[in-house]
């Protein structure tokens, strides 16, 4: 998730600047001014440009056009030329305009997240300070903030030769005069389309079609066709997160963009149309390098295939790291984003990006250009962060200060490729690979000629650069090991969850290739070349036989002859399974063999750890009618492998054999002291006999034990305790009846269980356990009293001799423990509640586990 969400953050922060706003900034900054001592104006938007001019500080120049940090400027009646963003100060000029409508919100910033902190009227006055993709900075006596569309500038000319003034708004009624061509006029209301609008020596209205700059750009359609970057992108019904998910597309999709919201586009495309943030590439770029490397591969490791010059026009197809791979008429290959226009001037650079340095000792100024301060060195795979890139420059924080650097950086947060990566323990290809990469974040922490030391959520190692980008030259399947489908519909992923997406689902027996296993999700293969992730239900293909003499048959069944034999180690391959009987090939074999006389049949398969409860021994098969294998396995822990009819197939220390299910408990909590313990519950009181009767609910004391009794058992078989209860319905059981089911049972504890009352004493509270006979009671008593008294923090009445029936019948460790007084009206509702039944038979739980391991 993590992982996702950074590179989801990621690419958001990388897209907004593969889309600079730039036209529609300069609309509203008229004039720049010169803001150092001497700066160059160039023949074009970069420092590659050649030089005009040089420019002084204080010299105001008007704007003409803005694109990627670069003002073109009016330099003299004849002349223009591009000056850096950086080194000028621009000044805005306020253009008036109205709300073209009713509750017009705005917004604290250029967002539809952003709040809203006012609305404006229809045809309410505003000063526009700048535009910003289609979002107004504006400003009234109130307020200051931003609204989407639906502004008019008011100040505007005519641009035809001769407009109509109407007195109301409709051609029906009487012109008034008319307007010619640059004509200054002012609106100051619109309505449907018409403009009242007031100029020199009329007021009136005339239609919106004759104006230059009436409306604000209406939502442009401009269909610029578009590739997607991230792994995956949401698609949503509005330009909002609020709006309804209505599916998402795969990384480099192809897209036509509709519409741009800030930051949103209305996309369509073969499968959806609706609107996606970010995370959209142009395909239509340009150069602007004067010779650009074309390459084969996203990587300058490989060779260059070819060049291309400025000007010439692509189209991608592909983004890998910040290679766009394209093609035009002449060529086809990969280009670093750098040097193609549109798609970004720095692409990969977003603030904050860390890095490492590459070379040995990297020479860093203060400011961006080699003429600065030279302020020392940075040592080779030391950590930066880039908070900016000018034209090769990198602004990066070093010490909490902000230094420049000439390249030298390695972007050390990578997203690898979609194909596998191997990860070897050392720089070299001669070392061991000890995991791979496909599709991960990882962390490149060093670098060794073009090997990458990184580490990740879940890895670390040595992987060569190329590889991140364009995979492993390994063959995928050559460490695949052959399996095949246990289950029918087995869903494969993109990745090692659920969470994941599903990607396919295989039926059952479909040959696949494993490439690894992590917590029990196999990474595999199938239909050649298609991969993912599946949860267990695999079964390797490749196996060998252990028994010493294997029967093979020609049906899954023993019920006929066997056609062959294997001998123990005889290898061969698993291609079908049915209830447990895998069809095989061998050299010289083929039939079906039952999976237990097999190993690495099956990955681990799934062990239950169960309690015997009856006296009974292991059986040779699946049935009454088999011999026994062992002796008496009664109270002993086994692990139950699978089931045949009424049957399991447990294991036992080294034993293997089959016992009826109704001689087997399973549990949740293996190994304790309660394993194989039999503990005889006696419910207080029952049938004719009430027992107490509560203060104020009036609860009856034979309900309240009989729920007491029930939940401590469900508990106490988890750990694989034998329970018996001396009753589990509302009936009455004789006294001498309780301790002798104690003694028939031979229990290893008696608990019998009561609530307390006491005559005329309502304010009587606490819990306390009766004994009998000291050496053989008092400990089971005191073991218990001590967790009810913790769990419930009642009161301690401490342990007591007692001479009452069922512990002095009995002849088994017996205590009676007595869980607070119905007669006490508060400790009557306390007790009732499922909180305090929790306490007390976990504290009882907990009491036997000590008495037991004393
Ligand atoms: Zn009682």
């Amino acid at each position: 998730m993590f992982k996702f969400r950074s590179i989801l953050f990621l690419s958001l922060l990388f897209f907004s600047l593969i889309f600079p706003q730039t036209d529609s900034h300069a609309n509203t900054i008229s004039h720049i001014v010169v803001a150092e001592d001497v700066v160059n104006v160039r023949e074009g938007p970069g420092t590659n440009y050649t030089r005009i001019t040089t420019v002084t500080m204080g010299q105001k120049f008007e704007v003409l056009t803005y694109k990627n940090e670069w003002y073109q400027i009016q330099l003299n009646a004849t002349q223009s030329g591009w000056i850096a963003g950086w080194l000028v100060t621009p000044e805005t000029s306020y253009k008036n305009a109205i709300s073209l409508t009713k509750n017009l919100e705005v917004r604290s910033g250029a967002s539809p997240k952003s709040s809203v902190i006012a609305t404006l009227d229809k045809d309410q006055k505003v000063l526009v300070k700048r535009e910003v993709s289609g979002w107004y900075e504006i400003v009234t006596s109130a307020l200051t903030g931003w609204v989407y569309k639906d502004l008019l500038y008011s100040d505007t000319t005519v641009n035809n030769g001769k407009v109509d003034v109407y007195g109301s708004p409709s051609t029906r009624v009487a012109t008034i005069g008319s307007l010619t061509n640059g004509t200054t006029i002012t609106i100051s209301k619109e309505i449907n389309g018409w403009y009242y609008i007031s100029s020199t020596g009329i007021q009136g209205w005339i239609y919106y079609s004759h104006l230059n700059n009436g409306s604000p750009n209406p939502p442009s359609s401009v269909t610029a066709e578009a590739i997607v970057l991230p792994s995956h992108l949401d698609v949503y019904s509005g330009a909002s997160l609020r709006t309804t998910k209505i599916g998402s597309i795969a990384k480099d999709t192809k897209v036509n963009i509709l519409t741009e919201i800030n930051g949103w586009y209305e996309i369509n495309s073969a499968s959806i149309n609706g609107w996606v943030y970010d995370g959209l590439l142009k395909t239509n770029i340009e150069v602007k390098g004067d010779f650009v490397n074309v390459y084969g591969a996203a990587s300058t490791r490989v060779d260059t295939i070819g060049n291309l010059k400025k000007g010439d026009k692509l189209i991608i197809t592909n983004e890998i790291n910040g290679w766009y791979k394209f093609y035009n008429n002449q060529i086809e290959g990969w280009v670093y984003s750098d040097h193609v226009t549109n798609g970004s001037p720095n692409p990969i650079i977003i603030s904050g990006t860390p890095a490492i340095v590459l070379p040995e000792k990297l020479p860093f100024y203060s400011g961006a250009s080699l003429r600065t301060t030279l302020l020392g060195h940075i040592l080779k795979d030391e950590p930066v962060t880039i908070v900016r890139e000018i034209n090769g420059w990198y602004e990066i924080t070093l010490n909490q200060k902000n230094v420049w650097v000439y390249g030298g950086l390695l972007k050390s947060t990578i997203q690898s490729s979609n194909k596998i990566a191997n990860v070897y323990g050392v720089p070299s290809t001669r070392g061991e690979v000890i995991s791979n990469l496909q599709n991960e974040l990882i962390t490149v922490k060093k670098e060794i000629n073009g090997w990458y030391y990184f580490t990740s959520d879940s890895k670390n190692g040595w992987v060569f650069s190329t590889h991140l980008i364009e995979g492993s030259p390994t063959p995928i399947n050559v460490n695949g090991e052959k399996a095949i489908v246990l289950s029918n519909n087995l869903a494969v992923y993109s990745g090692a969850s659920l969470r994941t997406t599903l990607v396919h689902t295989l039926s059952k027996d479909t040959p696949v290739n494993i490439i690894q296993e992590i917590n029990g999700w196999y990474q595999i293969v199938y239909n050649n070349n298609l991969s993912g992730w599946v949860y267990g239900n695999l079964l390797k293909a490749n196996s060998k036989v252990i028994g010493n003499y294997v029967d093979v048959y020609p049906s899954p069944t023993t019920r006929i002859s066997p056609i062959n034999t294997l001998n123990k180690g005889a290898s061969f391959e698993i291609t079908k399974e049915i209830n447990g009987w895998y069809y095989i090939k061998s050299s010289n074999v083929t039939g079906w063999v039952f999976s237990s006389h097999v190993i690495e049949g099956s990955p681990a398969p799934v062990m239950i750890p169960a309690v015997v409860i009856s006296s009974v021994s292991l059986r040779s098969g699946p049935g009454a009618e088999y011999s026994t294998v062992s002796s008496s396995i009664y109270k002993k822990q086994v692990y139950i492998k699978r089931q045949v009819g009424e049957w399991y197939l447990v294991s036992h220390g080294n034993n293997e054999g089959w016992l009826n299910v109704s001689t087997v408990q399973i549990i949740t909590k293996p190994n304790t002291s309660l394993l194989g313990k039999v503990i005889v519950l006696d419910a207080g009181h029952g049938g004719v006999d009430p027992g107490a009767i509560g203060a104020l609910l009036k609860l009856q004391e034979k309900a309240l034990t009989l729920r007491t009794a029930k939940l401590l058992e469900e508990k106490l078989s988890g750990y694989g305790a034998i329970i018996v209860q001396t009753r589990t319905v509302d009936t009455y059981v004789e006294l001498i009846d309780r301790a002798r089911i104690s003694n028939n049972n031979n229990a290893d504890a008696f608990i019998s269980i009561h609530y307390n009352s006491v005559w005329n004493s309502p304010t009587a509270t606490g819990i306390e356990t009766l004994y009998y006979n000291q050496s053989k009671d008092q400990a089971l008593a005191q073991h218990l009293q001590s967790q009810l008294v913790s769990y419930s923090g009642l009161r301690d009445r401490g342990v007591k001799y007692q001479d009452v029936n069922v512990l002095r019948n009995n002849q088994r460790p017996a205590a009676l423990v007595e869980l607070g007084f119905l007669s006490n009206p508060v400790e009557e509702a306390t007790v009732a509640t499922n909180t305090y039944q929790e306490k007390i038979t976990n504290a009882m739980v907990q009491g036997l586990l000590n008495y037991f391991n004393r």
